[in-house]
């Protein structure tokens, strides 16, 4: 878990609104990840993703946790009420002032409704300097689906030195060798069209349904995903601020 500390500060000045609760989506390669590590240091959020929250909940052997670690043990998924109370018990923790942003939640629209009905709740409460008073929002992270391809069936890893290349887009210089340390680059065995395709129809499958229903509450928003890291952070934060002040 994502916790705010003294580097994760607001970084822009201009950011004159509370972010509140974000739920970030993306779909395998578009980078959800850099973009929710961007958003923790411009806004000075945390992260809230469900697997951190779980395996602290295992690891601290709480009730939850060991309801959980129970259905895993017997190849089942944990239920829905187990990982809101989870996620319930990590919104009454502190540092979360300005907002967070949840990844890999709410996943069903039993979630869905769950989190929502926790935060009018925050808010009928008038939980007083909070960014819980705020309704959710989603924001999606886009991708056309074709350069999506090309970003994962591209990809090349150098064994020795991690380093990371695109076919596509950045490629080495001598082909198939590493710039650095002249090694034969390799691909990794999941990294090929019909998992990207599996993975993209599970992706759409997953989050439909959660999409729509921000989508008709009036708390959605897609931004453009092919374009610069900082471009695409702009365009959540611009995005978010809409959201918010409407
Ligand atoms: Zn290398």
């Amino acid at each position: 878990m994502t916790e705010p500390s003294a580097d994760t500060k607001p970084a822009l000045a201009g950011i004159d609104f509370l972010p509140g609760p974000v739920l970030l989506l993306g779909a395998p390669g578009v980078g959800k990840g850099t973009q929710a590590q961007a958003l923790v240091r411009l806004f000075g959020m945390p992260q809230i993703s469900t697997g951190d929250i779980l395996r602290k909940n295992i690891a601290d052997k709480t009730d939850l946790g060991l309801r959980a670690k129970s259905l895993m043990d017997q190849g089942l998924f944990v239920d829905d009420e187990t990982v809101n109370g989870m996620v319930a018990a990590r919104l009454n923790q502190p540092g979360i002032e300005r907002g967070f942003i949840l990844d890999g939640y709410p996943r069903t629209l039993v979630q869905a409704g769950f989190i929502d009905a926790l935060l009018d709740l925050h808010r009928e409460a008038g939980t007083g300097g909070s960014a819980l008073h705020l309704p959710l929002v989603a924001i999606s992270i886009r991708v056309d689906e074709d350069e999506l391809l090309r970003r994962i069936t591209g990809r090349r890893i150098c064994p020795t030195c991690k380093r990371s290349y695109n076919i596509y887009a950045h490629p080495p210089a001598s082909e198939g060798i590493c710039d650095f340390d002249g090694t034969v680059l390799e691909q990794r065995a999941d990294d090929t069209g019909e998992t990207f395709r599996e993975r993209m129809v599970e992706y759409t499958a997953k989050t439909a349904y959660v999409i729509e229903h921000y989508r008709n509450k009036g708390c959605f928003a897609e931004v453009e995903g092919a374009r610069s890291v900082n471009e695409v952070t702009r365009s959540i934060s611009e995005a978010l601020k809409r959201l918010r002040s409407s």
